[in-house]
């Protein structure tokens, strides 16, 4: 079949029960705002594939995955797409799977990769990807001089969405393996998470705690303000070095990027390499006592003063709410 001219290949992340990530509804919206998107599922369910068609795209490609052979089957399915497609640009989500496979394909197929972008956008040129850098202090723009584009984009970042497609076009994809060394999982053994709280990744509303919880007892004020929020639970740099929390809920330069739509930082300073994880989320909201604390710089809403009087007010007026 023929592609159209305008084609963004839109490479789906997969979880390990087939579905698609959450990410997928903002990389087909993202695609859609700059040409026609065209989906790529590897190993997922047909969950996936209809997620896909949902999210806009209008050509939905799918291939066999591997679950043993990390990453690298997922590559080969990329490149056999990319080859056929001929797109003006690949999105992939910033996801832990996504950047390994995003600079592989890139190596391969000796393409540029703008890594982390919070937008796309087209000139008269070709793509261009949006990156908030240096604790979100600049916005830069990155293109490259020849080719298509590899372009990894912040989970969060991202809020256009695209129509559903009514008939989407649904083709098997033939990929013949690479025979690229591959890292194998030994064994996969799937660990029950008892946390009902969104993942911190892609989460609409994050509530994150800083040191000024000031033990690991106190910082379940964070989580229930959470809780009362639906929001996920994060954490500073500082906060995860006390242990008051696992380093998977660090928020920053050395931890997670998010972009919310609601940011709640509890006693949290607000150093540059906090920032630069929650910069770009789109309202924020900071508590802290310390009236100068940079945190309130970046802060939409702030409130000086103590969180252990504060929190509890915005708790039991959340609550009476609901009720
Ligand atoms: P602090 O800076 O100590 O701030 C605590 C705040 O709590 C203060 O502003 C205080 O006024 C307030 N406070 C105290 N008690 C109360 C109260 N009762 N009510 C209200 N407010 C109160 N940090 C990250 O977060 N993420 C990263 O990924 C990260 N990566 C780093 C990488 C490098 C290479 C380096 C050098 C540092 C990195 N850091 C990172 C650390 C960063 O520089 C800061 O040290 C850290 O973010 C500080 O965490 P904090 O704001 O919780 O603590």
């Amino acid at each position: 079949m023929s592609y159209p001219e305008n084609s963004i290949l839109v490479l789906v992340d997969v979880d390990p029960a087939g579905n698609a990530a959450s990410s997928t509804a903002a990389l087909i919206g993202a695609a859609a705002a700059v040409g026609s998107p065209v989906a790529l599922v590897v190993g997922g369910a047909q969950a996936a594939v209809d997620a896909a068609a949902a999210a806009g795209a209008s050509v939905v490609l799918t291939a066999q995955g591997d679950d043993a052979a990390l990453t690298v089957p997922i590559v080969d399915a990329l490149q056999a797409a990319a080859e056929k497609v001929r797109p003006d640009a690949v999105l992939i989500s910033n996801s832990i799977t996504g950047r390994d496979v995003a600079g592989r394909f890139a190596v391969r197929t000796k393409s540029a990769l703008s890594a982390d972008a919070i937008g796309v956008s087209r000139d008269e040129e070709g793509i261009v990807a949006h990156h908030s850098v240096y604790g979100g202090a600049y916005l830069v723009d990155s293109a490259p001089t020849y080719g298509a584009a590899v372009i990894t984009v912040r989970q969060g970042a991202v809020d256009a969405r695209a129509e559903a497609v009514a008939a989407p076009v649904v083709e098997a994809l033939e990929v013949a393996p690479s025979g690229a060394i591959a890292a194998k999982a030994g064994a996969v053994e799937a660990v029950e998470v008892a946390s009902s709280r969104p993942d911190l990744r892609g989460a609409t509303r994050v509530v994150s705690g800083g040191r000024g919880l000031a033990s690991k007892e106190k910082f379940a004020l964070v989580e229930e303000l959470a809780d009362a929020l639906g929001a996920a639970v994060g954490a500073s740099r500082a906060a995860v070095d006390a242990g008051y929390i696992p380093q998977s809920h660090q928020v920053g330069q050395t931890g997670v990027s998010v972009s919310p739509q609601l940011y709640v930082a509890l006693g949290i300073s607000g150093a540059i390499q906090h920032r630069a994880g929650m910069q770009t989320s789109k309202t924020i909201v900071a508590i802290n006592k310390d009236a100068e604390a940079p945190i309130f710089d970046v802060a939409d809403f702030g409130i000086v003063g103590d969180l252990f009087t504060i929190v509890p007010q915005i708790i039991a007026a959340l609550e009476a709410r609901k009720k």
